[in-house]
């Protein structure tokens, strides 16, 4: 029987190319070898900023309408 961890170790860190990136917490990767770090909660998502440009633009939009009107 062997003792199986939470994370398999197939992720290899990008930083020294080992495969010891463990789940830290829910978003964050933390590599044992050489302490390397990922915060996926922190990177910005451009999706999220499209969309939000879409609203913006949707907002100035109904604005100039109701000017119009
Ligand atoms: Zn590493």
């Amino acid at each position: 029987m062997t003792v199986s961890t939470l994370t398999p170790p197939s992720v290899q860190c990008p930083e020294c190319g080992v495969h010891s990136i463990v789940e830290y917490k829910p978003t964050v990767y933390h590599c044992l070898k050489c302490d390397f770090e990922k915060d996926l909660s922190l990177s910005p998502e451009p999706k999220n900023a499209g969309l939000g440009s879409v609203i913006l633009g949707m907002l100035g939009f109904s604005l100039g309408l109701l000017i119009l009107l």
